[in-house]
């Protein structure tokens, strides 16, 4: 069956979506993310209906090779299914567009063995769900700074990690973590390994009882890991990092950002025309307040759309991944996305007062608000913004529009 990325919730870009025609598959999905939003949010719990329905739609391996189970789809279909589950879940859009960006990662820089082969056909047959440890220690967001190494004897290798925040670790089916070369190597000398369910243990250390993504359950957990050398990725983390890591996962974070966005516009703008009809007409008080809520939401998916066709665009001569401007622009659109999305929240919020304050109004923004509030703590905007200080300054202002 062809694939097309257009949903009922519609494209973040209509000119970037190959096709008009709906997928029914995403629309299932999104129809289970929405019937549990509430109740992954209240019971802090991993989202297992809407991830059921993903698999059984076989969603999970879309960017992987048609060889290995997938559809060879691009980060921008990814894009739209990540904003199309933002706007009813986003426990479920994060944790989608975290394991993607992971399996980005992984196919992009996959090794040419036979033996990388066969993890990647796995992956996909088995639509494997995974996570990802960067976080480590009280190391904060500090990505490019390893504690832990990786220890390597005839068996194999092994890797111990305090992984201090890991979304849905426990129902994962396989992690990728960054990790220190070998015991000798400094920490930002970093590598990449994938590790199978069966090949590690993870014991609980820090709950997740958060302000919001709840249903991300990112927890703290001992990591114990033994695999096969073949699962250290060859290239050097340092070039995954710029290629993959740091763009896919701006890019779709900022997707489902715009989708929780989105959907607070929805009901902002679902309010105001409910008390107009009840008024006959009259627009409420809080009506300016919905429009420049779709007003920021606009300049958000412009944003986003932008973005995502200057990755496309660079990705195809992979030079172009590398340029400062590039790896700054993509940095600052974590940080631009996420403002973007807070206030556009916090203006639906305005537009519909108390019914959107209140937690049992069919307009209430609460739980959108609590969610998105995530995006600056994740990866610290002040820190991404006190690393690209040099880099902003260097390149000036742009010579046109
Ligand atoms: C919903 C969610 C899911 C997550 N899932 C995962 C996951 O699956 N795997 C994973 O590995 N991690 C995960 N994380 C963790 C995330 O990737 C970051 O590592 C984490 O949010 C960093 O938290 P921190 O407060 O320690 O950040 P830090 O970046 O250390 O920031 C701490 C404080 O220091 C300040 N600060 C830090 N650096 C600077 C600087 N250079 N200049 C100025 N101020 C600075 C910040 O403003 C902030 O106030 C998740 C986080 C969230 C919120």
């Amino acid at each position: 069956m062809a694939v097309s990325f257009v949903t009922k919730a519609g494209p973040i870009v209509e000119a970037q979506a190959p096709s008009r025609d709906m997928d029914p598959r995403i629309d299932a999905a999104v129809a289970v993310a929405r019937r549990h939003a509430d109740a992954v949010d209240v019971e802090a719990r991993f989202p297992r209906e809407a991830f059921e329905e993903l698999r059984a739609q076989k969603l999970l391996g879309l960017l992987l090779p048609v060889e290995a189970g997938g559809e060879a789809a691009r980060v921008s279909d990814v894009a739209q299914i990540c904003y199309a589950l933002g706007r009813v879940c986003s426990s479920t859009a994060m944790i989608y567009a975290m394991h993607q960006a992971n399996i980005a990662c992984i196919v992009q820089h996959a090794d040419a063995t036979p033996k990388f082969s066969s993890y990647l056909r796995r992956i996909g047959q088995e639509q494997m769900l995974v996570a990802s440890s960067t976080t480590e220690g009280n190391n904060g967001a500090n990505v490019r700074m390893s504690e832990s190494a990786i220890q390597s004897n005839a068996k194999g290798i092994s890797l111990s990690r305090d992984s201090s925040v890991l979304s849905y670790g426990a129902d994962a089916d396989a992690i990728v973590s960054t990790a220190r070369r070998a015991p000798e190597s400094i920490g930002t000398d970093q590598v990449l390994v994938l590790f199978f369910r069966e090949q590690y243990n993870l014991t609980e250390g820090a709950s997740w009882d958060a302000l919001g993504m709840r249903g991300t359950c990112s927890a703290g957990f001992r990591l114990e890991a033994r695999g096969e050398a073949e699962q250290v990725l060859t290239t050097p983390y340092e070039r995954i990092h710029r290629h993959a890591m740091m763009p896919v996962t701006h890019l779709l974070w900022a997707a489902c950002w715009a989708g929780i966005a989105a959907g607070a516009v929805e009901r902002a703008q679902g309010f105001v025309r409910k008390i107009s009809r009840l008024a006959k007409g009259a627009l409420p008080p809080g009506a300016p307040l919905a429009t420049q809520a779709s007003l920021s939401l606009m300049t958000l998916v412009n944003m986003v759309g932008a973005a995502l066709a200057d990755y496309k665009r660079r990705a195809a001569s992979k030079s172009g991944l590398d340029e400062i401007a590039f790896q700054t622009s993509l940095n600052l659109l974590k940080v631009g996305a996420s403002e973007l999305a807070i206030e556009t929240v916090m203006r639906a919020l305005g537009a519909a007062g108390i019914s959107g304050y209140r937690n049992d109004s069919e307009f209430s923004i609460g739980r959108l608000l609590r969610d998105v509030l995530s995006s600056s703590v994740m990866i610290n905007n002040n820190r991404i913004l006190a690393n690209t200080a040099a880099a902003s300054l260097l390149g000036g202002v742009p010579e046109q529009i």
